[in-house]
């Protein structure tokens, strides 16, 4: 059994059995023997048992978003976001399994067809930041394009994930179509990676393991999509809104206490606006409220686990005191709470600016043009998101042509829409989910040519 516990208190909650590398393999086994009946099942019934999924995770949308905020102690608006997260891209994919066309190609001496094959048993391995949307950006492609699938929730937030298979079997969904494994990562998550039976990964986490994953994969040339980490700049040109950029920086990187892999946890703001913009920044951040996370207005909450807060804490411990600009307040007590935290001065070899720390932590930085800014946007390993503030669009579109990173906003800190492709450049990962082209990530094509 696995203790776990609530972020905001630091007290226990609840236990989980933890699944063995054998439950693993039932699991699997279960799956591989769905699989069939699940593929050949007409596409508009597919479609319904979708549809009817995510009216049910609409119906129980409260009761998820209250485990989440226990769990993964997650703010309640953010919680429900989450939940109609889940139900949006359902919907979304329930439209896939009647659109999943193949294509017919001239050729000589007869006809020539492709089909979009599901693959098998998806194994889908999730992180404890966003545990039901990054659940359902796996699954839901997944299912939709006739796969089965195995899902691994981090071990510290599994409770998401084991009553949305729940609500899918409520739905309707056959037997070992979706099952959901806790475990530990090294015992159930290495099994799923390295089973014979499951034929596709699909992985989101540290950029350490998501190497070590996609070694394990080439083993038995594994199809593996990777989201890893992130470090993400936040660009402000003198010429912007300053006080709607000002307003909104916090919130794109102090979100979920800043555990996001598209945190824009890097701020640069063009050196003749540096200081207004820090004006209202940092009057902003001390508008951000900590607290109460049942409290609909509450907008921070806690760090995942004891670890968590340890780690965040050693990077902000290395920086030297001068260079910290703010620090906000935190309930007391016990809990894995850490106040948004701002620092300035850096440079741009620094730790600090460098590492994805995976907590309420940004710096800010001025640049004297945009070659120079290129340049530092680009420094890092990582390449997952970044936002541009000019009003000057052809400015704006220039940068986010030049800034390698897979997701790019001009004028807003939003990275993530259903309806849109998402994924990292560089070591913040492989391939897309998402958006319309996340079906061709869970098939295979076949061409079958045919003489005439
Ligand atoms: P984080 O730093 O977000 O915890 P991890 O990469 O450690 O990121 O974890 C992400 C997911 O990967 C979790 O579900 C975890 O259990 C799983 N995991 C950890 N180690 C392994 C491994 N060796 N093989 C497969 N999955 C793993």
């Amino acid at each position: 059994m696995y203790d776990l516990i609530n972020p905001a208190t630091g007290a226990v909650f609840r236990s989980v059995e933890m699944t063995s590398a054998e439950g693993v393999d039932d699991a699997v086994a279960r799956a591989r023997e769905a699989f069939p009946a699940w593929r050949d099942l007409a596409p508009a019934d597919r479609a319904r048992l979708l549809r009817r999924f995510a009216d049910l995770v609409e119906a129980h949308s409260e009761e998820l978003a209250r485990i989440e905020v226990e769990n993964a102690g997650h703010t309640i608006s953010n919680a429900r976001w989450e939940a109609g997260n889940v139900r949006d891209v359902l919907t979304y994919y329930s439209a896939a399994p009647e659109r999943l066309f193949g294509r017919q190609i001239p050729v000589a001496g007869g006809l020539d067809l492709t089909v979009a094959e599901p693959l098998g048993v998806v194994g889908v391995i999730v992180p404890w930041n966003f545990p039901m949307p990054i659940a359902a950006w796996g699954f839901a492609p997944a299912l939709a394009a006739g796969n089965t699938v195995v899902l691994k929730p981090a071990e510290t937030t599994p409770l998401t994930a084991v009553r949305l298979a729940e609500i899918g079997l409520e739905a309707g969904l056959p037997e070992g179509v979706l099952q959901v494994v806790p475990g530990f990562g090294p015992e159930a998550g290495a099994r799923l990676v390295e089973h014979p039976d499951v034929r596709k990964i699909v992985f989101t986490g540290s950029s350490k393991v998501g190497q070590a994953v996609m070694a394990q994969c080439a083993a038995r040339v594994k199809r593996v999509t990777l989201e890893l980490g992130g470090k993400s700049p936040n660009i402000v040109f003198a010429d912007a809104d300053i006080e709607k950029a000002a307003a909104s920086a916090p919130y794109g990187v102090f979100d979920n206490a800043g555990q996001d892999c598209c945190a824009r946890s890097r701020i640069y703001v063009e050196a003749s606006a540096y200081n207004e913009f820090m004006d209202h920044f940092l009057n902003a951040c001390r508008g951000v409220v900590v607290g109460d996370l049942l409290d609909e207005k509450t907008e921070m909450g806690p760090l995942i686990s004891a670890a968590q807060h340890e780690r965040v804490s050693g990077f902000v411990s290395r920086v030297p005191a001068e260079r910290i600009a703010y620090q906000g307040e935190v309930p007391g007590g016990a809990g894995f709470w850490f106040p948004p935290t701002v620092v300035t001065d850096v440079a741009p070899g620094d730790e600090i600016q460098c590492e994805e720390v995976f907590g309420p932590v940004v710096t800010v930085t001025p640049f004297f043009s945009e070659e120079q800014l290129i340049e530092l946007a680009n420094l890092t390993r990582y390449g997952l998101s970044g936002s541009i503030w000019s009003r000057d669009l052809s400015r704006a579109l220039r940068v986010s042509r030049a800034v390698q990173a897979g997701n790019l906003s001009v004028n807003s800190n939003s990275s993530v829409r259903y309806s849109t492709p998402f994924g990292g450049y560089k070591q913040s990962g492989l391939g897309r989910e998402l958006g319309p082209d996340a079906l061709a990530a869970f098939t295979e094509t076949k061409n079958i040519f045919i003489a005439l």
